[in-house]
């Protein structure tokens, strides 16, 4: 059995959740980048102007999220604002004939905020089966679903599955050629693993990849072998493209269906506004021009606020600046669906795929990762940023790693004034009590991946990190005692959208695996998990008009089974929605 986190590391090539994968890349880049680079704005961006009595009235059950005021029976809603929130005998002056009463069935909530996920990268495999933990709880699990699909998929095709994480299953048992040749003898299979970084195949794909066990390995990549047969063990992105390379590529059509489907599911779970936390690593400023079409055509069911990437391919961090600037793609320019926020650097990559950057070594190893960056090339990636006048996104995944950021950041904020561009650290997955102070000072609020307590604390707490480092994963109450204002975010397709698990997270932090709580010390207050996903995490993405409901904001709301301020933090995963709203009018229907 082999051990995936002991297979050699064929390339220096480094990819995270926070960079699209030269493998899957190829397939989209150019598709997208046919949709232009001119940004047209939408014409329902015209709404009616905003008056003084309401074009809509919802009665009923209606929670604020403001905690001056939590509870409310009616809001009235002009031109898609707020105009009144209270009892009824308070709205009574802001209507008259013309105003429509709805009553919803449900509770009324803020539409909440995911401030951190991937659409452009999570769209490469969006039809892939999932072989997920969550999805298969066991490792037979995982066999018994591709074996299914397989049965589905006619003789020939290709089965392909994605999100396989050995580190969650005993042993860290591999998907190995042998497995995948009795899963589907007739069908080349691919599964692709939740790091990314490898590849599981079975003999039909290396007949269509052209693979023996001749071959030799491609630079950048390893095809792993056992006594010089090919084990289906595919590393790294130089040997993965081999393989990817030979899959069927979608249509424009496939893609725009691809993007509906995905926010669709983020407002399934009552998300109103996101951030797409890497905009242009596929098809750069092309990816902006198509949302502003698709948004023109038909309203966006969620607001997007997107974060520019630093990294273009063959393109230094200013160069890339040049091109998002000559395209007109400036801080929080677009429009009210499609804004461009942010500027996104990455330090390091993933904690469960071992590749985060740590001042100790990883259990049972004798390094603990690396940074992507020399100081100076982190600092010549953030700078651009800073002198264009953009918000700050940095990943940051081990405590090193928020180190060498924090240590940059706090070098380079000085020489650029003292705007509040609300600069973020992402995941900031482990930190020292003295880094969160330093965040605090140098105005810097984290961003936390909550559901690496709920999936992969174990994994962290047992075989990756050992106890010490796993209690200081995602420390919410900490952050918000050291005056910072976190925000909760599931890096999607990390993990899930869905806020209100990853706020039930923070709440209990309690592991799937086994049950048990990770350093109860560290467990938000309800009050604390419901802010990061609303009013937080609306802050962090420059959305202040949002996040809760009251006067002179924006009517975005969610109508829910149950009230997530007055109902115990267990069930909040349990919570279903039955519509969102955006301005005052229906961006999605269960
Ligand atoms: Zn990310």
């Amino acid at each position: 059995m082999l051990r995936w986190g002991k297979i050699e590391r064929g390339s220096t090539i480094s990819v995270s959740c926070c960079s699209a994968h030269p493998v899957t890349q190829a397939h989209l880049s150019e598709v997208v980048a046919s949709a232009g680079t001119t940004f047209t704005p939408a014409h329902h961006a015209k709404k009616a102007p905003v008056s003084e009595t309401a074009d809509t009235l919802v009665v009923g059950t209606i929670s604020t999220g403001n905690p001056a005021a939590p509870t409310a029976e009616a809001m009235a809603i002009s031109g898609g604002k707020i105009i009144g929130i209270g009892s009824l005998a308070d709205l009574e002056g802001l209507t008259n004939a013309s105003t429509t009463t709805v009553k919803p069935e449900g509770i009324v909530i803020p539409g909440l905020i995911e401030p951190h996920m991937h659409m452009w990268t999570s769209l490469l495999n969006l039809t892939w089966t999932d072989v997920s933990k969550e999805a298969c709880d066991t490792f037979d699990d995982v066999v018994a679903t591709i074996k299914q699909t397989a049965a589905k998929t006619p003789d020939g095709q290709w089965v392909l599955g994605k999100l396989f994480d050995p580190s969650l299953y005993p042993g860290e048992p591999d998907l190995t050629r042998t497995i995948l040749d009795q899963v589907s003898p007739n069908n080349p299979v691919m599964v692709m693993n939740a790091s990314m970084h490898y590849l599981y195949v079975n003999s039909p794909a290396m007949v269509a990849a052209g693979v023996t066990d001749q071959t030799m390995d491609p630079p950048g990549g390893t095809f792993g072998r056992a006594d010089g047969k090919l084990t289906g063990i595919i590393g790294e992105a130089g040997a993965m493209m081999v393989f990817a390379g030979k899959l069927p590529k979608p249509t424009q059509a496939d893609i725009a269906s691809g993007i509906t489907t995905i926010l669709n599911e983020c407002a399934r779970q009552g998300v109103t506004s996101l951030r797409e936390a890497a905009t242009g690593t596929l098809a750069g400023v092309s990816e902006l021009a198509m949302l502003h079409q698709l948004n023109g055509a038909q309203r966006l069911p969620v607001r997007m606020s997107t974060a520019q990437f630093a990294m273009m391919a063959g393109k230094t961090p200013d160069e890339v600046a040049a091109t998002w600037k000559e395209a007109g793609v400036t801080p929080f320019s677009g429009d009210e669906m499609v804004r461009a926020d942010a500027w996104k650097v990455v330090t390091d990559g993933s904690n469960q795929g071992r590749s985060g950057y740590f001042f100790q070594p990883y259990l049972g190893e004798d390094n603990g990762g690396h940074a992507n960056w020399t100081p100076e090339g982190l600092r010549g990636a953030i700078t651009p940023g800073l002198r264009d006048g953009w918000q700050i996104m940095v990943h940051t995944n081990g405590d090193a790693a928020v180190e060498f950021a924090l240590t940059a950041m706090e070098d380079l904020l000085p020489g650029f004034g003292t705007n509040d561009l609300r600069h973020r650290f992402e995941h900031v997955s482990f930190t020292t009590d003295d880094q969160l102070t330093r965040m605090a000072k140098a105005g810097i609020s984290p961003s936390f991946l909550m559901n690496h307590v709920f999936y992969w604390g174990a994994a962290f707490r047992d075989t990756i990190l050992g106890p010490e480092r796993a209690n200081r994963l995602d420390r919410v109450a900490s952050a918000y005692a050291a005056g910072l204002r976190p925000s909760l975010h599931s890096d999607y397709n990390v993990s899930k959208v869905h806020p209100l698990l990853s706020a039930r997270t923070a709440v209990l932090r309690q592991l799937q695996a086994d049950g048990s709580v990770l350093n109860p010390a560290e467990c938000a207050t309800p009050e604390q998990a419901l802010t990061a996903i609303t009013t937080g995490a609306a802050w962090q993405i420059h959305a202040d008009d949002r996040g809760s409901l009251e006067v002179g904001k924006r009517a975005d709301y969610a109508v829910v089974s149950e009230d997530p301020w007055t109902s115990d933090a267990a069930g909040w995963d349990k919570i279903t929605v039955n519509e969102t709203y955006i301005d005052g009018t229906l961006a999605f229907s269960a």
